[in-house]
């Protein structure tokens, strides 16, 4: 019987890195149909707007979706995950671990996650090692400072945090 996978990758990309386009490569491999839900998060105070951060993880994946011939949406959300997830009907919720640091927190959602909801499962992906330390916060901290951004994130998504600090400023 085929069955038509519908995977959920959710996170709140403030902004898209290199990591995470890294995970979505593999996960596109493994669903018929790939969602992106876009946190809402205010309690993270992101530097890219919820629109801001749809539109730049829109223009960065859908390619890559397209290519490899997968449905894809981007969504956002501000709601309970496994909700968003039910109601989306994903099959599969995408998370990507990037150290030890990651596991403990990852670890006991998806424990919670699991009493929420049994059917959904959680998929771990590991980056390539070479983009496993990249992670959002960090690539604005570099920026903050002047630092060189541009192996961490695709170049429009480089041109965007520096035109953010330059407005801050
Ligand atoms: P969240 O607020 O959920 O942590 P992020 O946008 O920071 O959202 O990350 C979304 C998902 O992508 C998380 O599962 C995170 O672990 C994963 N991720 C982010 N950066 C990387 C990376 N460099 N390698 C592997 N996974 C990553």
């Amino acid at each position: 019987m085929s069955k038509y996978r519908i995977g959920l990758y959710p996170g709140t990309f403030d902004p898209i890195t290199n990591g995470h386009i890294d995970i979505v490569k593999r996960g596109l491999r493994l669903v018929d149909k790939l969602i992106i839900g876009v946190a809402t998060n205010p309690s993270k105070n992101p530097m890219f707007s919820l629109e801001e951060r749809v539109e730049m993880v829109e223009r960065e994946l859908k390619p890559l979706a397209e290519e490899v011939g997968v449905d894809f949406e981007v969504q956002q959300f501000d709601e309970l995950l496994m909700h968003f997830a039910e109601k989306v009907n994903a099959t599969v919720i995408i998370r990507g671990l990037r150290a030890v640091a990651d596991f403990e927190y990852e670890f006991q959602m998806t424990g919670m996650n699991y009493q929420i909801n049994p059917n959904i499962e959680t998929l771990f992906l590991m980056a390539d090692p070479r983009y496993q330390t990249i992670a959002s916060k960090l690539v604005k901290e570099v920026a903050l400072y002047g630092g060189e951004i541009a192996p961490f994130v695709p170049a429009t998504i480089a041109e965007a945090v520096r035109a953010k600090i330059a407005d801050a400023k």
